[in-house]
């Protein structure tokens, strides 16, 4: 039943009597705490074209209440024409499953390189990556570093808290663990909470650690006892956001990225992160909420990131040294690829703001590598490229017979391949 207030309101909004009816709308919210009231009110202000009102009215009723979708079509509306409110307006996008048709969100933030251009290829296809040079076959196109990185849970323990880099020797124990100690101990800095960097450098880009450390003992044991690491990713994309004096600028190059359809959300990790960041997820609240914030950036890693192995330190000798001795061990670089020596390799996964943009083929032009002992990875053609041609990686082992391929790719990543090579089997 609606109220006497809420008819009135109504009536006098239908009137054009903005004023009037948004007096009337924050009576009725003051009775009963329900998110169209605010909602009704942002609509006012539409009308009185006060956009910041309008969006500030918007926010608190997704604020009060995140299932009210009405909410998000006010903020989208509200936000449309300014340039403030990208990452709100796209995430309330994510939630009404919409298309991001507006190329302003994204495309000045991935204006300015030199190698390659981002550009939208149609609604069906969103977004690719496009060469602006000729390229000769295994020529790197371009090294990128990632936004956010973290090492299989596994690895947590043996590898540099910022760039991955091998710092421990791994079990089994094989007989290069004496050369990996000798070329391994110098410089390594340790963390009160266990946390290991390659040097002081290393430990200083890990600024986020702050805010982190001691506190994931928790979260950490939940992903070992589950073999994951994408919960202890989001902490630090959490606090990479939260220690910026800038929310909404913050979130943008991670909420850029596909992520539909959203995962469900396991509610065992609330204790976790209520633990780590307390009250401070109340910032969250203006974008619907922790929890969905959350949910966004899981889908975001599961069908974007790529996995980085960097070469461990012996790899990285052997390449510069075609030959080496270390402790009366002659080691050559044929050796690089040898199951004892990459038994020193940590594996890891990564989000990179223009790798995991490139759209999949089944016969790409290019693929990714790592080519040092860091978390870049290299872009490297596959085969002779053109100025203007657009680059594509293969997702999966493109090896495999196009049945496989087709339901491996809609499984994982919820697409259909229409490649060339696809094509052909029509
Ligand atoms: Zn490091
Ligand atoms: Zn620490
Ligand atoms: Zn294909």
């Amino acid at each position: 039943m609606e109220s006497e207030e809420h008819q009135k309101g109504k009536e006098k909004f239908k009137e054009g009597k903005y004023e009037e009816a948004i007096e009337l709308f924050k009576k009725c919210h003051k009775k009963e705490q329900r998110a169209p009231f605010y909602s009704n009110i942002s609509a006012c202000y539409m009308k009185l074209k006060d956009i910041p009102k309008a969006i500030k009215y918007a926010r608190k009723s997704i604020e009060e209440t995140p299932e009210f979708e009405k909410g998000y079509y006010r903020l989208i509306n509200a936000g449309e024409n300014t340039r403030e409110y990208n990452s709100s307006v796209m995430i309330a996008e994510i939630k009404l499953g919409r298309e991001r048709k507006e190329e302003k969100y994204w495309k000045e933030y991935y204006s300015g390189n030199e190698e390659v251009e981002v550009k939208r290829i149609n609604l069906e296809y969103g977004k690719g990556v496009f060469s602006k040079k000729r390229y000769q076959k295994e020529e790197i196109i371009m090294k990128e570093i990632p936004i956010i990185q973290i090492s299989k849970i596994e690895d947590y323990y043996n590898c540099c808290g910022f760039c991955l880099k091998t710092l421990c020797s791994k079990e089994p124990k094989n007989k290069y663990n004496q050369i990996f100690k000798e070329i391994n101990k110098e410089e390594i800095i340790k963390c009160k909470c266990g946390m290991k960097y390659c040097n002081f450098k290393c430990q200083q880009l890990d600024y986020t650690h702050s805010l982190l450390c001691n506190k994931l003992k928790g979260l950490i044991n939940y992903c070992n006892i589950n073999h994951i690491s994408h919960p202890l990713c989001i902490a630090k994309i959490f606090a990479t956001i939260l220690i910026s004096q800038n929310i909404e600028k913050s979130l943008f190059p991670f909420v850029v990225f596909h992520s539909s359809p959203l995962i469900p959300f396991n509610s065992e990790i609330v204790p976790f992160f209520l633990n780590i960041f307390g009250s401070l997820l109340l910032k969250f609240n203006i974008y619907g909420g922790w929890t969905f914030i959350y949910q966004i950036l899981y889908s975001v890693l599961k069908y974007n990131s790529s996995s980085i192995l960097p070469l461990n330190p012996i790899q990285s000798l052997l390449l510069n040294n075609n030959s080496l001795l270390i402790d009366n061990t002659l080691l050559s670089s044929s050796l690089i690829n040898h199951p004892d020596i990459t038994a020193f390799t940590i594996e890891a996964e990564g989000l990179f703001k223009y790798l995991n943009t490139l759209n999949h083929s089944c016969s790409p032009n290019c693929f990714l590598a790592n080519t040092d002992d860091s978390f870049a990875l290299s872009l490297i053609a596959s085969c002779p490229i053109s100025h203007g041609d657009e680059l594509t990686i293969s997702y999966i082992d493109n090896t495999l017979p196009y049945s496989q391929r087709q339901s491996l790719l809609y499984d994982s990543y919820h697409f259909y391949c229409h490649c060339p090579k696809c094509n052909l089997m029509i």
